[in-house]
């Protein structure tokens, strides 16, 4: 069998990594095309030796220099900037895996759909956003889009694509995150190390922070209705602290059929570079003895309204969910930076929406248009918070 061509958008990051030790241990069954990252340029520069890859792009221009002199004598092209990223996704290989973080990842994940490419998605902020025009794209050029996202690659295992009429729920199951059982005072006064300390998962700073405000499930709820057929009052939340099971599908008999594994990213990111095929993961096997008993609990949407805002943008549509991850990606970055507390996150997204009334969204140029605008908005609010 020939190896398989493929580019790792956001490459240095948590699933950027996971993809990789996956490829590393494969290294004949993979021809790796590009791997971009933001401003990592050491991490960048080893991966692309690590992994072969003919291509290295870095986001940011002023680390070009840097990754030229990182990548000299390796034979590794080098590329920077925004329409870098767009070059990398565009070029031939078969799978583009998208594993930036943020709406950044937007106009590199568009392109390789519009190219065809098979989209393995793990950069949900693109789906929030541009939801519409990601699916359209991709059945114009043909894309598969495989979910990366634990939750939805359960889904997507389970869910019976040929006859989505039989499905009457889709329950996606949330961990909880760190502030699963701590009083509003705590969560008034936490600081971003405890956010980030996640009781289950090891992830990027910013999905960390969605964990503990439950944004992250807000966001895969709209994630989950542009990936399947089902509307919003079809979609449900439960917390499950374990994270064994990664959401259930409930059909018109009443049977629910669920996916289960360890808490280990390379699972899910395995099934879709392996797809439709499978292949062997390092992933812990589940010892269900040990894992014992199974816990599920009704999300509380006092303590976590983030979870109700992003059931209502998804609800209203239009620019609301872009409205809504913009300031999100705001707010996060402010609460890491150390300029706002805890339970500002939600406050300035709830803010935010209520400053900006949804739009209908026709094209990329009108999403990057009203994320700047919600961005400014947040970026406004939050000020006025910090005085
Ligand atoms: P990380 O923060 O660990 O990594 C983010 C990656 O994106 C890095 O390669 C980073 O480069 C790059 N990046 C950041 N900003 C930009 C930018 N402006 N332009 C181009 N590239 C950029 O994130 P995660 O791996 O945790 O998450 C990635 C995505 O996957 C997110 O959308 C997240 O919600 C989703 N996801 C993550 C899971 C996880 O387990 N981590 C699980 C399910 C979904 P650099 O290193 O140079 O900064």
């Amino acid at each position: 069998m020939s190896p398989r061509g493929i580019t790792v958008l956001g490459a240095t990051g948590s699933v950027g990594a996971s993809t990789l030790d996956l490829i590393k241990r494969a290294p004949a069954n993979w021809k790796v095309e590009a791997l971009t990252a933001h401003r990592d340029v050491a991490g960048l520069a080893s991966a692309a030796r690590a992994v072969g890859a003919a291509l290295a792009v870095v986001a940011d221009e002023t680390c070009y220099a840097a990754l030229k002199d990182a990548l000299a004598g390796s034979g590794i092209e080098v590329a920077a900037g925004a329409s870098a990223l767009c070059d990398a996704a565009r070029r031939p290989a078969e799978v583009v895996l998208s594993a930036i973080v943020g709406a950044a990842g937007l106009p590199p994940t568009l392109a390789a759909v519009e190219r065809g490419a098979t989209l393995a998605i793990a950069n949900k902020e693109t789906l929030v956003c541009a939801g519409d025009l990601v699916r359209a794209a991709a059945k114009a050029s043909g894309s598969v889009l495989l979910p990366v996202d634990s939750e939805h690659n359960a889904i997507f295992q389970v869910f019976d694509h040929a006859r989505p009429e039989r499905v009457t729920r889709v329950i996606l199951t949330a961990s909880g995150g760190p502030f699963r059982t701590a009083s509003i005072e705590t969560m008034r006064a936490a600081t971003p190390q405890q956010a980030c300390n996640h009781p289950v998962w090891s992830m990027g700073a910013k999905i960390s922070v969605d964990s503990a405000t439950l944004m992250n499930k807000g966001l895969e709820l709209i994630e989950a209705h542009h990936l399947f057929p089902v509307t919003a009052d079809q979609l449900e939340v439960i917390v499950h602290p374990q994270s064994v099971v990664h959401s259930f599908v409930e059909y018109i008999d009443g049977s629910m059929l669920a996916q289960l594994g360890s808490p280990d990213m390379r699972t899910p990111i395995a099934y879709c570079l392996a797809w439709p095929e499978r292949m062997a993961t390092p992933s812990a096997r589940l010892d269900l003895a040990a894992v014992a008993r199974l816990e599920f609990e009704a999300p509380d949407f006092e303590r976590f309204p983030a979870l109700g805002l992003a059931w209502a943008a998804l609800r209203t549509g239009g620019s609301a969910p872009a409205v809504l991850n913009a300031a999100n990606e705001v707010a996060v970055a402010g609460f890491l930076a150390g300029q706002i507390g805890f339970l500002d996150i939600a406050a300035i997204v709830a803010d935010t929406l209520d400053c900006l009334e949804a739009a209908p969204i026709a094209s990329l140029d009108e999403v990057v248009a009203i994320d700047a605008r919600a961005r400014i908005e947040a970026t406004r609010l939050m000020a006025e918070r910090m005085r």
